[in-house]
């Protein structure tokens, strides 16, 4: 086991707190020896019941609030279709999963304090990690995160500055913070655990459902749950668990802020920033990804794609989510509901494949 760079030759062992690849400022993943091996034995109830295939800690140093293993729920008006529910997780979101490892391999390598920019959940997730590991926990945020997410944060003790703009913004204040007060930044990719929790949701899919989906639909920010499953299939295929076929992933974005679909639509390899992003769909208002470039490979590879939805429908999609499927279905969750519709529509996707459509969070913000 080690880390790799995603974009050069770069390696190094697990032994102390990094950030980027310190050649090329790239994303480190780490990489595992795997050979082919049985499924995993049922044991946890969280997601650490998978730590055959994550970093390796001991029992002890696990922080973990019983995030994972979320139900994947069969759509009650939509034949094959199924809904993964994050929102069931610690802190009602997918970023529990991500924080968990992240916090953890923090904690096991020396951090003493624990800092990140958010457009909300993460934030939320942080401090609740932060708070169960013992560390005190800096989040820098856009002004407008609405109120019940600030308070969360608050509410776990953390320590919350908004910042005018948007998260690249937050992102650069707390890069300043943490060179002037210390602490380790766990921004989206900007250290390789994060992902290493994501990823588990791409391990649950296949245990779910005895075999993957053809198409997942994933409401997309900073990419990371996206990237985590692509290198989890990757990791099943060598464990002897999968062959060499995927789900077709798509991204899900706003027509308000739509890098990532811009960018496959181009045929680029990295996302440009987008100007004056503006959704009410928080965890989507990202307007520049660390990982936009595995992203748009894990979509392009899968023969998947990228998809913005009309902002103004993305409330009352939600809302209908909610309605249809009684489903705690965030904002975030109604764009990937609404994305369905319109790829069927297209014919993207046909009516016999089966499809999981990611509900990241529950409706939090108020
Ligand atoms: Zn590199």
């Amino acid at each position: 086991m080690q880390l790799a760079c995603s974009a050069c030759d770069f390696t190094s062992p697990i032994r102390e707190l990094v950030n980027l690849c310190p050649y090329c400022t790239s994303p480190l993943l780490v990489q595992y020896d795997f050979a082919p091996r049985p499924r995993i034995a049922a044991g946890r109830n969280d997601m650490w019941r998978y730590r055959d295939v994550l970093p390796e800690v001991a029992d002890e140093e696990i922080v973990s609030l019983g995030e994972g293993v979320t139900p994947l729920l069969a759509s009650r008006t939509r034949p094959g279709v199924y809904i993964k529910d994050e929102s069931k997780n610690p802190t009602r979101s997918f970023k529990s999963r991500g924080m968990s490892a992240a916090v953890t391999m923090a904690k096991k390598l020396g951090a003493r304090s624990l800092a990140a920019p958010t457009a909300g959940n993460a934030g939320a997730a942080l401090a609740a990690y932060g708070a169960r590991a013992g560390l005190p926990v800096f989040v820098a945020m856009p002004p407008d995160t609405p109120s019940s997410i600030v308070e969360e944060c608050r509410g776990y003790g953390a320590t919350v500055e908004l910042i005018p703009g948007v998260i690249t913004d937050a992102a650069k204040r707390v890069r300043e913070y943490v060179a002037e007060h210390g602490g380790f930044d766990l921004a989206t990719l900007r250290e390789p655990y994060r992902v290493e929790g994501k990823k588990i949701m791409g391990y649950e899919l296949l245990d779910d459902l005895g075999a993957l989906p053809d198409v997942i639909l994933y409401p997309t920010g900073g990419g990371t749950g996206l990237i985590g499953m692509w290198k989890a299939f990757d990791e099943m295929e060598r464990l002897g668990w999968i062959d060499a076929r995927r789900p077709r992933m798509f991204s899900v974005q706003s027509s308000g802020c739509a890098p990532v679909v811009r960018a496959f639509e181009q045929g680029l390899d990295r996302a440009p920033e987008w100007e004056s992003p503006k959704t009410t769909a928080w965890g989507l208002r990202v307007p520049r990804a660390l990982g936009d470039r595995l992203m748009l490979h894990a979509l392009r590879t899968s023969n998947g794609g990228a998809i913005a939805v009309d902002e103004a429908r993305i409330e009352d999609a939600a809302a209908a989510l909610r309605v249809s499927e009684g489903i705690d279905a965030g904002p975030e969750s109604g764009a990937a509901w609404l994305a369905y519709e319109e790829l069927r529509a297209r014919g993207a996707i046909g009516a016999d494949e089966s499809v999981v459509v990611f509900n990241t969070g529950a409706n939090k913000y108020r």
